[in-house]
C-alpha cells in the first residue's frame, strides 16, 4: 500500500483500471487484463494532461484515439465505452478538486476532448481499412483464372441453395484460396466480394485462434479428417472482428481423391459482444467499477470449495451514518464519498487472493484466502480502519468516515456462501449496536442467538402447521391487448407478534432449514386450486380466456425426488390442465445445471406445463445455452425496468433488452418483464417487443378474487 492511498498518481491508475475492466472485453488482444490496464495507464496520464492544460489542444486527446486502433480497440463499441468512461469517470478522477464554478469548466473541457479522441479513433481507423482494402483488390486481380474454372463446374442446383442461404457458404481449394462465396458469407465480411475471393484461408489467422484450429485445418486438406466445427474469430476488412461457428468438411472428386474444401459459417458476434457486456454489467457495479455482489459471491463460492486445509477471511464492512451524508448533503456527494471510500478499500487489498467488492450501498466486503488468514484478516482489518480514518474532502468539506465490521475466520469447509456472509452480517451490526466504528469476531452462539432473536427460523415449521402463510396473486398482463392472462403467485407469512413478513426474508430460511420443500408443495397446490377456481368462474362467465397461474420454485425444490409426481398429483387432484400452470426457476439455479438436474423439467416441460426462467438478468448465463433448457419463458430482472425510469431511457439498456427479446424469440421464448412501474415503460417495452408484463403499474400483488375482477374488467 502506498504512504498516500489517494494521491494523484493512485487516482489515475484507478481511472486506468476501470476504463481497462470496460474496454478489455471488447477489445481484439492476446494480451492479460493487467497487461491491457498497463498499456492504457499513459493514454490515461495523456488524458488527465489534456483536462489539466491551461489551453485545450486536440492534438494529445486525437493521439489517444490512434493508440486505442494501434492497440486493436477497433470496435465501436470500444469506441462508445471508451466515452462513457471518460465522461463519468476523467472529472471524478483526474480533476482538482475546485469550486462549482471550477468543475463546470472541467465539464465543458471532457467534453472537447472526448471529441478529439472520437475524431482520433475514426481517422486512425479508415486509415487502417484503406491500406487492407488495396492489398486485397490486389490479391483478387492474381486469383481471377482459377475463381473463372471453378464457377463452371459448379452444378446449378446446388447453386440455388448455396445464393439463397442464410448461413454462410464458402468453397475453397486445397491451397486453401477461396474460389467462391455465397451472398451470406460476402455480407458477413463487409459486402465486397474481393474481401473474399481469390484469399487465401491461412492469412485468416486470429489471436483469439487456439492452435488446434490450424491443426484440424491441416488434417482435412490432407484428407485425414472429413469435416471439423470450431467456433472462431476473424477480422473483418475494416478491422472489426467476426465471431462464427465455423464447420468445415472435405469435398471428394469421383475417386475418393480431396478436391475441395466447403465451409459452413454462423455469425456469431452479436450474441458474443452481448454475453460479454451482460457479464460485465452483471458483475460490476456501475458507480465504484468494483466486483457486485454476483461477482464477490462466485469468488467465495470458490474459495469455500477449494479443498481440505484452505481457510478464508472476511470482512463485511458498513459505513455508520451514511444515510445523514445522503440526506443532508445530497446523493451526489454520497456517491463521490462511497467512489473514495471503494479507492481506499481497494488499495488495502492488493495481495494475490484479496479482493474488494460492493454489495449495494454503503456496505462493502473485503476477502482474504491466503496461507494463513488469521494473520491475514487481522491485517486486513487494521489497515481498512485505518484507511477510513483519515477524513474523506467532499466538495469542500471535510468528512469523517466511520465503520463497523463483521469478521468472519475459519476453514473453508462445510460452509456455504449465504450462510457466511449472514454470520458476517450479524456480527457487523453487532459491532454497530456497540456503537460503531469498531470490529468484532464472528461467533457461532452469538450468531445463533441473532436468528433465534429474530426467531424466524424455529418459528417457520410451526407456522406452516398454524396456517400462518397465505399467497398474494399478482396479474401478468399481455403487452400486446392489455388482457390479464394470469397471475404470479406469492407467498406472505402473517407472523403474529412481526406481521406481514415478505418472502425475501423468510424463503432463504425456508430454503436453508429444508421447510421450503414442504412450503413449496402447500403453495403449489393452493394455487393450482386457485386457478382452477377462476377457471370454473371464467367458464360460467364465457367471457375470458381461463386464467393461468405462475408459482415460484426454489433450487432445493428441482433436487427433490417427489417434483413431478407431487405436480402431476395436485394437478389432477384439483383437475387443472397442465398447461395453466407456469413454474418459475430463477436463472441462477440452472446455471450450470447438467442433464440430471434439467430432467425433472423437462418431464414437466413435456406434460404441458410452461418452465419460466426468472430474474433473467441477475445472475450470468450464457445466452447460447438457453436452447439447451426445457424453458419457454424468459422474466427479464425488475433492474432492466429499473434502468428505465429516467426518460429518455439509455439507449445501450435499450439495445440490451432489444438484444435479449430478439433472441429470446428467435428461440421461441416469450418474454415477460417484471417490475413495470409506469405507463411510459409499459409503452417502450411492448416496442421493444416483449410479450406480457408484470408490476405496480398494472396492480401490485393482491388477494385471489381482485384478479378475477380485473380480468373480467379488461373486457368490457
Ligand atoms: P419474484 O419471483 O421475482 O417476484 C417478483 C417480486 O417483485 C415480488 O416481490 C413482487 O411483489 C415484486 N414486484 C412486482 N411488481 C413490482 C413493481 O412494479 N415494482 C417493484 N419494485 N416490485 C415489484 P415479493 O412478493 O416480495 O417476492 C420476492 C421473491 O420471493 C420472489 O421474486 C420470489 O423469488 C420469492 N418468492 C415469492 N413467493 C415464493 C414461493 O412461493 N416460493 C418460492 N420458492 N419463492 C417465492
Ligand atoms: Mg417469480
Ligand atoms: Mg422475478
Amino acid at each position: 500500500m502506498s504512504a498516500e492511498p489517494d494521491g494523484p498518481e493512485d487516482r489515475l491508475r484507478r481511472f486506468a483500471t476501470i476504463w481497462s475492466r470496460a474496454l478489455f472485453p471488447v477489445t481484439a488482444t492476446s494480451i492479460t487484463r493487467p497487461d491491457f490496464e498497463r498499456l492504457l495507464l499513459p493514454l490515461a496520464r495523456q488524458l488527465r494532461a489534456a483536462l489539466d492544460e491551461r489551453v485545450f489542444v486536440a492534438a494529445g486527446s486525437e493521439a489517444v484515439g490512434e493508440s486505442l486502433v494501434a492497440a486493436h480497440c477497433t470496435e465501436p463499441e470500444a469506441l462508445s465505452r471508451t466515452l462513457d468512461v471518460v465522461d463519468a469517470y476523467l472529472v471524478l478522477y483526474c480533476g482538482a478538486d475546485g469550486g462549482t464554478g471550477e468543475r463546470e469548466e472541467l465539464r465543458a473541457r471532457c467534453s472537447r476532448i472526448q471529441h478529439a479522441v472520437a475524431a482520433g479513433f475514426a481517422r486512425a481507423l479508415r486509415e487502417r481499412t484503406l491500406i487492407e482494402q488495396e492489398a486485397i483488390a490486389r490479391a483478387a486481380l492474381e486469383a481471377r483464372g482459377t475463381v473463372a474454372e471453378a464457377l463452371h463446374a459448379s452444378e446449378a442446383r446446388f447453386r440455388a441453395v448455396f445464393h439463397g442461404a442464410a448461413v454462410g457458404i464458402g468453397i475453397a481449394d486445397l491451397d486453401g484460396t477461396v474460389l467462391e462465396a455465397n451472398d451470406a458469407l460476402i455480407r458477413m465480411f463487409g459486402g465486397l466480394e474481393q474481401h473474399l475471393r481469390g484469399r487465401n484461408m491461412a492469412e485468416w489467422t486470429h489471436p483469439d485462434d487456439s492452435p488446434h484450429v490450424w491443426k484440424l485445418y491441416e488434417e482435412l486438406v490432407r484428407g485425414d479428417r472429413e469435416h471439423y466445427r470450431v467456433e472462431k474469430a476473424f477480422y473483418r476488412p475494416d478491422g472489426t472482428v467476426l465471431w462464427t461457428n465455423l464447420t468445415v468438411s472435405l469435398l471428394r472428386d469421383a475417386d475418393g481423391a480431396p478436391q475441395y474444401q466447403l465451409a459452413l459459417m454462423e455469425d456469431t458476434t452479436e450474441r458474443r459482444l452481448l454475453n460479454l457486456r451482460l457479464r460485465y454489467e452483471a458483475t460490476h457495479d456501475a458507480l465504484t467499477g468494483l466486483p457486485n455482489r454476483t461477482l464477490f459471491f462466485e469468488r467465495l463460492e470458490k474459495a469455500l470449495a477449494a479443498g481440505e486445509g484452505a481457510r478464508f477471511g472476511l470482512c463485511y464492512l458498513d459505513l455508520d451514518g451514511f444515510k445523514t451524508v445522503n440526506d443532508s448533503l445530497g446523493h451526489a456527494a454520497g456517491d463521490r464519498l462511497l467512489v473514495e471510500v471503494a479507492d481506499r478499500l481497494q488499495a488495502c487489498a492488493t495481495a494475490p487472493g484479496e479482493m474488494v467488492a460492493r454489495l449495494g450501498g454503503d456496505e462493502f466486503v473485503a476477502l482474504t484466502t491466503g496461507p494463513d488468514t488469521k494473520r491475514e484478516v487481522d491485517d486486513l482489518v487494521g489497515r481498512i480502519m485505518n484507511a477510513l480514518a483519515t477524513p474523506i474532502r467532499v466538495e469542500g468539506r471535510e468528512l469523517t468516515v466511520r465503520g463497523s465490521i463483521g469478521v468472519v475466520e475459519g476453514p473453508a469447509a462445510d460452509r456455504g456462501a449465504a450462510e457466511v456472509l449472514r454470520s458476517a452480517d450479524i456480527t457487523m451490526y453487532r459491532a454497530k449496536h456497540a456503537g460503531g466504528n469498531r470490529y468484532e469476531l464472528a461467533d457461532p452462539e452469538a450468531d445463533a442467538r441473532a436468528i433465534t432473536r429474530h426467531g424466524l427460523t424455529t418459528a417457520l415449521p410451526v407456522a406452516l402447521e398454524r396456517g400462518e402463510f397465505f399467497i398474494e396473486y399478482q396479474p401478468l398482463v399481455h403487452l400486446g391487448d392489455g388482457s390479464v392472462r394470469g397471475a404470479e403467485a406469492l407467498v406472505r407469512w402473517l407472523h403474529p407478534q412481526h406481521g406481514v413478513i415478505s418472502p425475501d426474508r423468510f424463503i432463504p430460511l425456508a430454503e436453508h432449514t429444508g421447510l421450503i420443500v414442504p412450503l413449496g408443495r402447500w403453495v403449489l397446490e393452493q394455487s393450482v386450486r386457485q386457478a382452477r377456481a377462476w377457471e370454473a368462474r371464467t367458464g360460467a362467465e364465457q367471457a375470458v380466456s381461463p386464467l393461468r397461474v405462475n408459482v415460484n420454485l426454489s433450487p432445493c425444490q428441482l433436487t427433490h425426488p417427489g417434483l413431478v409426481s407431487d405436480t402431476v398429483e395436485i394437478l389432477e387432484r384439483a383437475g387443472l390442465a397442465p398447461d395453466s400452470l407456469c413454474l418459475e426457476v430463477t436463472e441462477s439455479a440452472l446455471i450450470g445445471a447438467d442433464d440430471d438436474l434439467l430432467k425433472p423439467l423437462r418431464r414437466l416441460a413435456e406434460m404441458g406445463v410452461d418452465i419460466a426462467l426468472d430474474d433473467f438478468g441477475t445472475g450470468y448465463s450464457n445466452l447460447a445455452n438457453l436452447r439447451r433448457l426445457p424453458v419457454s419463458i424468459l422474466k427479464l430482472d425488475r433492474a432492466f425496468t429499473q434502468g428505465m425510469q429516467h426518460f429518455p431511457a439509455d439507449p445501450v439498456d435499450l439495445k440490451i433488452i432489444e438484444g435479449i427479446v430478439s433472441l429470446a424469440h428467435s428461440l421461441d421464448l416469450a418474454v415477460t418483464v417484471e417490475g413495470v412501474e409506469t405507463g411510459a415503460q409499459a409503452d417502450q417495452l411492448r416496442e421493444l417487443g416483449c410479450d406480457t408484463a408484470q408490476g405496480w403499474y398494472y396492480a401490485r400483488p393482491g388477494p385471489p378474487d381482485r384478479l378475477h375482477e380485473l380480468a373480467l374488467a379488461d373486457t368490457r
